[in-house]
């Protein structure tokens, strides 16, 4: 049995307490949709590990990717040595994502690429002569990560930044976006925004925005034409547009990248969660030629950036090896039809006591309550029904590996259903 008194005494869980730890559940193995208790417990994961997971767990072939590469290296450095897994991924990254994004930084983590997209747009802007536009325009109920940088341009909010407020950068926050995702976007929607653009655009670098769902910061799903106004008006005002698409990215809101509802592209894009699948570590910063060539024929005359284990070829090996299997896979289909399912079978719960909204885009599917939940008690609840879902204030969410069966989504559903609707 696993020493869980050792764990509850001396091991950080995310965003938990050492005084009073909430439980963990000893997990011993995963394999497909499933995870899989010490006590043998098998839970369907509604949760694609944190939106990382796309093709369940235990995958044979992305397995294959890791142990092959492992037999040829597991890393080198990458400042002056270079190898085919990153090359390869790279080149998949370049022709996936929009056309004008052609330049790859690989890091480690989503909070570190977003890091170094806030990095990019402040260098590009510094070799432009133009020092002084060094602050960001964010978004109210944004999330972006948890290191310094990022954590500035997350809401002031529910980003917990009074805590830390002598440190961050003050940046500048629009109000989140109100029109949902199929309303129509007015003049008064952006109007707050378009006016915080004009007034501070000397000293605005960049947007920064999750495109058309915003995820950790409240799980809404946003117009597409609100997207389109702002990608104008960053053109209009020469800021930067950067798109978080660290959790959107890979499918999961019904297209490859989120930024394709809207049909816009933007100067810099992070990626992460779901770019190996689920299996390691790895995120990735492209940007486009302009932003590139910007900042090369600066000052500094190179990218001021580069972990230790930047390219981890391990990494790049399964996130090749993932990519390979989506699009072989038919992921359009896989999420449509996860969408077409959860509408149907979160649809009860609209009219369910507690409940104030269901909502669903893509493989993600969002109950929002009146109140907070009790999150111990609603995992426990769901966890008795197979289920493992990690409810998040008022909010409980699913966002399933696509590769889910539709007779496992079904549990997963009722299980929702029945939780929720006796709170
Ligand atoms: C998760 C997330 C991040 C941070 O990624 P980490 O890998 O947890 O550092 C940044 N932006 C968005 C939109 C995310 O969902």
């Amino acid at each position: 049995m696993m020493d869980l008194e050792f764990d509850k005494n001396h091991i950080w869980h995310p965003y938990s307490s050492l005084i009073n730890p909430p439980p963990v559940y000893p997990v011993a193995r995963a394999e497909g949709v499933r995870i899989y208790l010490e006590d043998g417990r098998g839970l369907i994961d509604g949760m694609g590990s944190w939106w990382s997971t796309l093709h369940g767990y235990n995958v044979p072939e992305l397995n294959a990717a890791m142990q092959s590469q492992m037999e040829k290296m597991s890393h080198v450095m990458f400042g002056g040595l270079t190898h085919e897994p990153a090359i390869e991924l790279c080149k998949k990254l370049v022709a996936l994502t929009p056309e004008p994004l052609q330049k790859v930084f690989l890091a480690d983590s989503g909070s570190v690429s977003v890091e170094v997209a806030i990095k990019m747009a402040l260098q590009y802007w510094h070799s432009q002569g133009k020092p002084k536009k060094n602050k960001l325009l964010a978004l109210r109920n944004g999330y972006h990560g948890d290191t310094f940088g990022a954590m500035a341009t997350c809401d002031p909010v529910t980003g917990m930044h009074h805590l830390f407020a002598s440190q961050l950068t003050q940046h500048l926050f629009a109000p989140a976006p109100k029109p949902k995702f199929d309303e129509p976007c007015t003049e008064q929607d952006t109007a707050e925004l378009q006016q915080l653009i004009e007034q501070n655009h000397q000293h605005l670098a960049a947007v920064i925005l999750e495109p058309i769902v915003q995820g950790a910061g409240g799980m809404r799903f946003y117009s597409p034409e609100y997207l389109k106004r702002v990608r104008e008006l960053c053109d209009q005002h020469d800021l930067l547009l950067i798109a978080d698409e660290i959790a959107t990215g890979f499918g999961r809101s019904g297209k490859m990248f989120a930024c394709e509802h809207a049909g816009i592209s933007p100067d810099i894009l992070t990626l992460g969660k779901a770019l190996t699948g689920g299996t390691m570590t790895l995120a990735a910063t492209l940007c486009t030629d302009k932003v590139a060539n910007g900042i090369c024929n600066g000052e500094a005359g190179v990218f001021m950036h580069g972990p230790t284990f930047m390219g981890n070829p391990i990494a790049c090996a399964v996130a090749n090896a993932s990519i390979d299997l989506l699009l072989r896979r038919n992921w359009q289909q896989q999420v449509d039809r996860i969408e077409t399912q959860l509408k149907a079978e979160l649809a009860p719960l609209k009219n369910a006591e507690g409940v104030f909204d269901v909502r669903v885009l893509g493989a993600i599917g969002v109950v929002e309550m009146q109140k907070p939940v009790n999150n111990t008690t609603v995992q426990e609840s769901l966890i008795n029904q197979g289920i493992w879902l990690r409810p998040f204030g008022k909010l409980v969410y699913t966002m399933p590996p696509y590769i889910i069966s539709t007779g496992d989504l079904s549990s997963l559903t009722s299980a929702m259903c029945k939780t929720l609707s006796t709170l």
